[in-house]
């Protein structure tokens, strides 16, 4: 078998955390690929938000739920995550997704950043109902990407001494830096 990256192992988390008919939310929408994910997994019962602050990632996404008779369980949002407060009650959501980094074949300038990530995150805490899960891939190695990656790592560390379960999932012996995953349950009431 080949051990999966860490895309693929914070979907094999997130099927695990999440059930038809729950609220989902993919942070950072890009071309839309989680999302179409995430509202096959909501099924029609469920919903996902899915948030960017580029509207060409939403002029991507939308046409692929579409053909895929999937948009009307999906709310598109031009916004950054760090809103995700202001669009879902506390205690609600099953999973908050994100995959940070920029809208490949677009400018890689315009990327996740650290502050507005540990708003998004700050944000993700509130709305994730207890026993919900966080998962975030970070991406080392690219302008701006080591700040925010160890960011992310220490608003974790964090959060692992105030009752929530946290992990981190990295490949080993690559020469380049390596996208690694991070995950964490919120705690039980
Ligand atoms: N999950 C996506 C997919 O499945 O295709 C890939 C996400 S892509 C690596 C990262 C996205 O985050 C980019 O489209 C970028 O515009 C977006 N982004 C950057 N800052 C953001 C913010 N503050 N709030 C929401 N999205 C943001």
């Amino acid at each position: 078998m080949k051990l999966p990256r860490p895309t693929e192992l914070a979907h094999a988390f997130v099927t695990a955390a999440a059930s038809p008919g729950d609220l989902v939310v993919d942070a950072t929408l890009g071309k839309g690929t989680d999302t179409l994910w995430l509202a096959e997994l909501a099924g029609s019962g469920g919903r996902v938000l899915a948030f960017d602050i580029q509207a060409a990632a939403l002029d991507a996404a939308a046409p692929r739920l579409q053909a895929a008779g999937l948009a009307d369980r999906v709310q598109l949002i031009l916004a950054s995550h760090a809103a995700l407060a202001d669009h879902a009650p506390p205690d609600s959501a099953a999973v908050v997704m994100f995959n940070l980094g920029y809208l490949p074949g677009h400018s890689h300038e315009i990327t996740t950043s650290p502050v507005e990530t540990l708003r998004g995150l700050d944000a993700a805490a509130t709305v994730l109902k207890p026993g919900g899960l966080l998962t975030v891939v970070c991406y080392p190695g690219h302008p701006g990407g080591d700040e925010e990656c160890e960011a992310v790592t220490y608003w974790m560390q964090h959060r692992a001494t105030t009752g929530w379960r946290v992990a981190r999932y990295s490949p080993i012996a690559t020469l380049r830096p390596s996208p690694f995953l991070l995950a964490a349950t919120k705690p039980d009431r």
